[in-house]
């Protein structure tokens, strides 16, 4: 491999849009390949900390999404009955002189919209679902859906909790339902101002084993969006969401505080979510292909860092890949493995856990984290 290595993307999810992006601004050619014919705007918000806005700032779209989102003072953490704060986390100023970048909270199809549009859209394919790859010749022989089949020198699995890379590489396992599902709404805040109530912009409702996390996902705080955890044993549904209804929430948030009642009174329409998860896994890559993002490191949804983890892969695999020089690829990929096994393994532990921000602490070793300047460990051996 003379030149830079051809690369194909598997996914283009947030974690494959990151990937394509900062791979094709390193030179290497890349394609991507998204099994969806198109893109539409999904009925949900995302939270962006200062640890991805650092990666954002490399994409060169920093300053757009500083502009479309929203910019929360504080998280804080209440309780859901009596409305009492038992954590005031700051952020606003705050994250931007400590942890490097703004935190924002922004709609996540807006989000990913302008992602998939810092793409050279030329070698971005729709519609194109991989359903094997040949990783045993000089080159990797993907083959989709379709029936056609492309060639790459190294593969990136973006493609999400059901990858279907990863069970190239470890065998078909389904995810682990967890237990517990996610109600989504958007409401607009129009409604909301019926109400002598006050609707905070980034405010987290808790109870013994259940919350509902609360955001506006536009800078001009006329979409306010609401997603729960909430136990439910069975789920018979797949991998897909639901429609959920106002009644169910009621019935899931019953006896607490009004501001959660106004924003169920205001919901209009709700789907439920499963929230899946895998204990982490022995295998990152092989040979000539790589897993990133959910594929490798599902996890519940709360500490709002999921996405973050797969854009965070994103940056430090391209890091590895131009540091160690992609002809020696197996080593720049167990150099990505080494710099991001113990960070995504410990955000699922505590996402699994549910007790970020319960109450106050430091989040400087989420926030302040910089994909592109953290001291590099070294792999043992390779
Ligand atoms: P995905 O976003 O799942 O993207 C995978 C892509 O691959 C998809 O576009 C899919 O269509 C495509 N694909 C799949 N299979 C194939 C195939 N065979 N061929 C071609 N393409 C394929 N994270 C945060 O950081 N902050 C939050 O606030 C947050 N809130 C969340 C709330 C809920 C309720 C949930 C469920 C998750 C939340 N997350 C959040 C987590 C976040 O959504 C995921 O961790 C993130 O989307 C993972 O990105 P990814 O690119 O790895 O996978």
């Amino acid at each position: 491999m003379k030149n830079k290595p051809t690369i194909a993307v598997i996914g283009a999810g947030l974690g494959g849009a990151a990937a394509g992006a900062l791979l094709q601004q390193a030179g290497y050619p890349t394609k991507v390949y998204e099994q969806a014919p198109a893109f539409s705007r999904l009925g949900a918000g995302i939270h962006l900390g200062p640890n991805v806005m650092k990666v954002m700032r490399r994409i060169g779209i920093e300053d757009k999404l500083n502009a479309m989102g929203s910019h929360p003072d504080y998280w804080f953490s209440r309780n859901g009955m009596t409305g009492e704060y038992q954590s005031r986390i700051p952020l606003g100023e705050f994250a931007l002189e400590n942890y490097g970048a703004a935190y924002i909270t922004v709609h996540r199809g807006d989000l990913h919209e302008l992602m998939v549009s810092t793409l050279d859209q030329d070698n971005l394919h729709f519609d194109k679902r991989l359903v094997d790859v040949d990783d045993s010749g000089d080159k990797v022989v993907m083959t989709f859906a379709d029936g056609s089949t492309e060639e790459a020198d190294l593969v990136i699995g973006a493609d999400g909790v059901n990858s279907r890379l990863r069970e190239k590489l470890l065998g078909t396992e389904a995810p682990i339902y967890s237990g517990w599902v996610a109600h989504r709404a958007i409401i607009s805040a129009e409604k909301l101002k019926a109400y002598d109530l006050d609707f905070e912009a980034c405010v987290k409702w808790w109870s013994e084993d259940r919350h509902m996390m609360v955001y506006f996902v536009t800078g001009d705080e006329k979409e306010y969006y609401y997603v729960t955890g909430v136990p439910e044993p069975d789920w018979n549904h797949g991998t897909s969401f639901v429609d959920s209804s106002q009644e169910e929430m009621r019935t899931a948030f019953k006896g607490y505080h009004p501001t959660v009642q106004a924003l169920i009174d205001c919901t209009e329409s709700v789907t439920k979510w499963p929230l899946l998860e895998r204990n982490p896994l022995p295998l990152w890559h092989e040979n000539r292909l790589v897993l990133l993002g959910d594929a490798c490191h599902p996890m519940k949804p709360h500490m709002a860092q999921g996405a973050a983890m797969a854009i965070e892969d994103a940056a430090m695999l391209v890091r590895c890949l131009e540091d160690v020089g992609a002809d020696n690829y197996q080593r720049a990929f167990e150099l990505y493995r080494t710099n991001r096994f113990e960070r995504a393994s410990r955000v699922q532990q505590v996402s699994h856990d549910n007790t970020w921000l319960r109450a106050d602490e430091d989040p400087a070793w989420v926030f302040a984290y910089d994909a592109f300047e953290v001291p590099l460990k070294q792999p043992d051996a390779i």
